[in-house]
């Protein structure tokens, strides 16, 4: 057995202890601040350079963001739980990113990796037939669950960590680990590129769990992710005596309700796939009134940017056409946002040399049909390959006790030490003089 799989061996309690103490203590999008907290406490241990909060989360890219109030008590709430006092005020307001460097001193190029911490907003199963309760580490923030993996993937994170810095002598250039808050409904990524954490990445890589895929397989080019769109659509018109004076009124929820149908009926495209739902529309305020607000949660999809985009373009002439229609104001706001995928071929080949010589992996692949969702590190991505760089994007797998978002999902843990070893050994068997 050759020593990074030894050394994976040794780890694997700790990874595990780490894995379902973040499970326990799930955070939802930009209130990851326990599990950031700890992430950063961790890391500086180890001896890597921090980056954190607003240095990296710019302010006003940031989508989806939980209301102020929300924000404070999550932050008391992961005070009480237990987060390191020293991190944690790096963290406030819903700054929950972390880029953690370690610079070898020597030349060469910047490898990053990036992984999620954040959870859904969702109760997890509290009966005997799910692993993490019957266990003891299932959630204990209610309407917060880890049910889509995050938690194996901030362990990765750190596993990586160890096995880079533990090999320090071994590599050259720079290694960047990217701690990204809010994947889920693609709200954290664009913050993050925009505040620059990805400038001067050269090799870019970032990871999912599960999805599907199973044990022993590695995806190593997922390339079938979609552009999406997530916004929110506020109608509002004016309330009136719907007996007595209904000609003053104007209907906020019939514009919705029109918009919804119209929506939905957006024509597609010839060059590719597209989506479109409506997933939430609420409106009025009694029975006698005429409706003055309404509100749609929205969003858009493509197999490409420019389908997308265009979808998104007819979304918009189709609310403010249903808003003038009942003579209503629509307002717009973005709440997410991620590109299609474009893996880089020659960094897709060199991820698969790497992950093939890893014991656990049956067969390394470049890419399966089936339909993705959306994804933002896509965003990261784009970035990475606008300034010249490579990037892409792994799928390890893994048996699931249940689907992604589903209140009984749960994985097996080995999976960590597969993806660890992976990321692992594409750092250290790194041509650092010629580049891939
Ligand atoms: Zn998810
Ligand atoms: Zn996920």
């Amino acid at each position: 057995m050759d020593s990074l799989t030894q050394s994976l061996q040794k780890l694997m309690p700790q990874l595990t202890t780490w894995r379902r103490d973040f499970h326990q203590y799930a955070e939802s999008g930009w209130v990851e601040f326990r599990t950031a907290a700890k992430v950063a406490e961790i890391l500086d241990n180890l001896g890597y350079a921090l980056a954190m909060g607003r240095d990296v989360v710019d302010a006003d890219s940031r989508m989806g963001l939980p209301d102020a109030d929300t924000l404070a008590a999550e932050f008391a709430r992961a005070r009480q739980q237990g987060a390191p006092e020293k991190w944690l005020s790096a963290f406030e307001g819903g700054f929950t990113g972390l880029v953690a460097t370690l610079n070898t001193g020597r030349p060469g190029p910047t490898l990053a990796f990036r992984v999620d911490m954040d959870a859904l907003d969702l109760s997890e199963a509290l009966d005997d037939s799910h692993r993490p309760f019957r266990d003891g580490f299932a959630s204990c923030n209610p309407g917060m669950m880890h049910a889509c993996g995050h938690d194996g993937h901030t362990t990765i994170g750190l596993g990586l960590a160890h096995l880079l810095k533990q090999n320090e002598s071994r590599l050259n250039g720079t290694l960047k680990l990217i701690f990204q808050p809010a994947e889920e409904g693609t709200r954290g990524a664009r913050a993050m590129v925009a505040a620059g954490a990805l400038d001067g990445v050269d090799y870019f890589t970032a990871i999912h769990i599960g999805t599907g895929v199973p044990t022993g397989t590695v995806i190593c080019g997922s390339d079938n992710f979609m552009a999406t769109t997530k916004f929110d659509v506020r109608f509002t018109g004016v309330a009136a005596h719907a007996g007595g004076k209904p000609e003053d009124g104007r209907n906020a929820l019939l514009a919705a309700a029109q918009a919804a149908l119209a929506l939905h009926s957006i024509a597609p495209h010839s060059e590719g796939a597209s989506r479109v739902n409506v997933g939430v529309m609420q409106a009025g305020s009694g029975r006698n009134v005429v409706p003055a607000s309404a509100l749609l949660k929205v969003e858009t999809r493509g197999e490409s940017e420019a389908i997308n985009q265009y979808v998104f373009e007819r979304a918009q002439a189709v609310i403010d056409g249903a808003a003038a229609l009942y003579g209503v104001k629509a307002e717009m706001r973005l709440m997410g946002a991620a590109t299609s995928s474009a893996p880089s071929p020659a960094w897709v080949d060199y991820l698969r040399e790497q992950a093939s010589q890893v014991p656990g992996v049956r067969q390394a692949i470049d890419k399966v049909k089936a339909p993705a969702g959306s994804e933002d590190a896509t965003l990261m991505m784009a970035r990475v390959q606008q300034n010249g760089g490579m990037a892409s994007y792994m799928v390890f797998g893994t048996d699931l006790s249940a689907g992604h978002h589903n209140e009984k999902f749960d994985f097996d843990e080995q999976v960590m030490a597969v993806a660890i070893e992976t990321l692992a050994r594409t750092a250290l068997n790194f041509p650092w003089t010629r580049g891939v």
